[in-house]
């Protein structure tokens, strides 16, 4: 497995690649990977010939700079693991090798609702942070696609709005979520749960499941209304929002949703300091 921590020279070696007519998968991530990441990876090898995995914890899309600095980052476990699953080149940069004094990489476009609501509304400028880092990135390693997690929906849509936006020919794929036992979402995050977090967390997900199997009978709001009450008055949890949006635009869906609509169940949580997200897609 090859490491690279420059982009000139991890340019020189994918225009090799190619050039002998390969196809480039990539795989961005902030590193601390666990399960879910390597998912992705091994998709990503199975369906190319290539697959680059990026590391790189990036500062602007943090809101929190106590989140940013806290943010794991055992480098040495993550490149052993990467090797153990066949990836074929790391990239590991600096932030000025992506932020260079004078760089051109200062690009805000616009995203409309996606990136206004849910995780927009509650991290504002994130989205801005992502599309910089992705579009950066996209531009160094060029590849034929990138696999995204659906842990991250609202994320992937952005990626494929910003695709669109510059005409990009990358192939945007979507990778399903990987749980626990237990259902909790697997997160860089959640090594920082105390063992107490850890035992009430994956309460999100079993909401969400509720949510979801309530949606056959019940109205949006009604939905929404009992799982706020399980999540905030039954556990005192705090819940950032618990949304049912159309999973094509994100505009919160009201009243009985009809059949065939594809619907996104979505919610954020605070478990002492760790903000924790989740999803359910469904179609009605
Ligand atoms: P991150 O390192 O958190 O930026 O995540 C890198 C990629 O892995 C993103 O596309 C995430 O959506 C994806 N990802 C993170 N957690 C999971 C998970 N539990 N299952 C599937 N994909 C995930």
């Amino acid at each position: 497995m090859l490491v690279f921590s420059t982009v000139d020279k991890i340019r020189l070696f994918l225009r090799m690649e190619r050039e002998s007519g390969r196809r480039i998968a990539f795989v961005p991530t902030m590193g601390a990977l666990h399960e879910g990441h390597l998912s992705l990876i091994r998709r990503a090898i199975s369906e190319n010939d290539i697959c680059v995995c990026s590391i790189f914890v990036n500062p602007i899309q943090f809101n929190e700079i106590e989140d940013f600095n806290k943010y794991p980052r055992p480098l040495e476990k993550d490149l052993n693991a990467l090797k153990k699953e066949g990836c074929h080149a790391v990239f590991v940069p600096e932030v000025k090798e992506i932020y260079p004094e004078n760089s051109k990489a200062l690009i805000k476009i616009e995203l409309g609702n996606i990136s206004e609501v849910l995780e927009g509304k509650h991290r504002p400028g994130h989205f801005d942070g992502v599309v910089r880092v992705v579009k950066r990135l996209f531009d160094i390693v060029e590849p034929h696609c990138a696999y995204f997690g659906q842990k991250d929906y609202q994320q992937y849509l952005v990626i494929c709005t910003m695709t669109e936006y510059f005409d990009l020919k990358i192939q945007i794929i979507m990778h399903p979520i990987i749980r626990a036992k237990d259902g909790l979402a697997l997160s860089s995050r959640n090594v920082r749960l105390s063992s107490e977090e850890r035992i009430i967390a994956p309460l999100l997900y079993h909401t969400l499941q509720k949510a979801a199997h309530d949606l056959s009978f019940q109205s949006a709001e009604e939905v929404k209304k009992n799982a706020l009450i399980v999540l905030e008055k039954e556990k005192n949890l705090q819940c950032e929002y618990f949304e049912v949006v159309n999973a094509v635009n994100l505009q919160t869906i009201h009243g009985k949703i009809p059949k065939n609509r594809q619907v996104l169940l979505c919610a954020a949580i605070r478990l002492g300091t760790v903000r924790l997200i989740d999803n359910i897609l469904i179609t009605m």
